[in-house]
């Protein structure tokens, strides 16, 4: 069996910067909360906590007997950013903020305050549950509104003045139709492409890389949006591609002999977790029990009687 990592699998920028600045403040012997999951990867959140890292429940923050808990430490705002509100009420209690949020995150967000202040409706396309929708929201207050696809576009209470914009880990041709939708309806529609360009070139090299192969195994933590992106980008070229957060989620009885797997990464997913898959699928190659060959025989056996009759 032959295994091969993505060599443009890696985890992207906004995620290597949270990972960074979590990882400097936790060295300084700061004691640091995230409000929620720092990234959505559970196993690297883990790693992080095993650092010290300590998240909290945004709900905490209103909580009175958190406050003591809280006061003079650090905040880390995730990634995909927070509300202003919680922000504020961190703020408040005298924390220090060491702010992760993503650029290209800070970007929308600018956007959204400008035009509500100018009296603009927003309109995200994006799952209304996941926190950067969320923080985008809270910017819009009354004027904000989530289409998740096209038919709900087309059902939205909308204005002329209108902007539309993308949470950044949407399929960017989820958010054309939902473009072509409202503009059907709306002909002073202001849009903004903020779906991530990272993840764009990303899914491009894994449609190249997928093709060829036998297997796909997607690495990626189970509520990340861009991992499942990168999956279904990834299995509309190749049947053969599995969605894995550990190795002991794989069935080693898979993999045949000859076999030319090949792993890949979501946008938060680390290196580590790459070369944890690849050690795994390499010892299940040399393992006499865990491999067989294409016709599902014992690979070890024939391989010996071969050698028996070389000799
Ligand atoms: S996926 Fe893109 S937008 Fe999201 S954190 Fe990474 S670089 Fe930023």
């Amino acid at each position: 069996m032959v295994v091969t990592v993505d060599p443009k699998a890696r985890p992207c920028p906004g995620v290597e910067r949270a990972i960074a600045l979590a990882e400097d403040a936790l060295r300084r012997g700061e004691t640091l909360f995230s409000a929620g999951e720092l990234i959505h990867n559970r196993r690297e959140v883990e790693r992080l906590e095993g650092l010290g890292l300590r998240p909290v429940r945004p709900e905490d923050f209103s909580d009175r007997g958190m406050r003591k808990v809280l006061a003079g430490q650090s905040l880390l705002l995730r990634a995909h950013g927070e509300s202003e509100a919680l922000v504020s009420r961190a703020r408040g209690y005298g924390m220090k903020i060491v702010d992760a949020t993503c650029p290209i995150v800070r970007h929308s967000q600018d956007l959204v305050l400008q035009h509500v202040r100018e009296g603009w409706r927003i309109v995200v396309t994006g799952d209304p549950g996941h926190a950067e929708v969320k923080g985008l929201m809270a910017r819009a207050g009354e004027n904000g509104a989530v289409a998740a696809n096209a038919r709900a576009a087309a059902m939205l209470d909308v204005e002329n003045r209108t902007l539309l914009l993308a949470q950044s880990t949407v399929d960017p041709e989820l958010f054309a139709a939902v473009r072509h939708a409202l503009a059907k309806r709306v002909p002073g529609l202001k849009i903004a492409d903020t779906t991530c360009r990272f993840l764009k070139n990303r899914q491009a090299d894994i449609r190249a890389f997928a093709g060829p192969l036998d297997f796909v195994v997607l690495v990626a933590g189970r509520s990340s949006a861009n991992g499942r992106l990168l999956y279904e980008t990834a299995r509309a070229q190749n049947r053969n591609t599995f969605f894995i957060e550990a190795p002991d989620e794989l069935k080693r009885a898979l993999f045949k002999n000859g076999h030319h797997v090949g792993i890949s990464g979501g946008a938060s997913t680390p290196r580590w977790q790459l070369d944890e898959m690849r050690l795994f699928l390499e010892e299940i190659g040399n393992s006499p029990k865990g491999l067989k060959n294409r016709k599902g025989g014992p690979f070890l056996w024939r391989m010996l009687k071969k050698q028996t009759k070389t000799k």
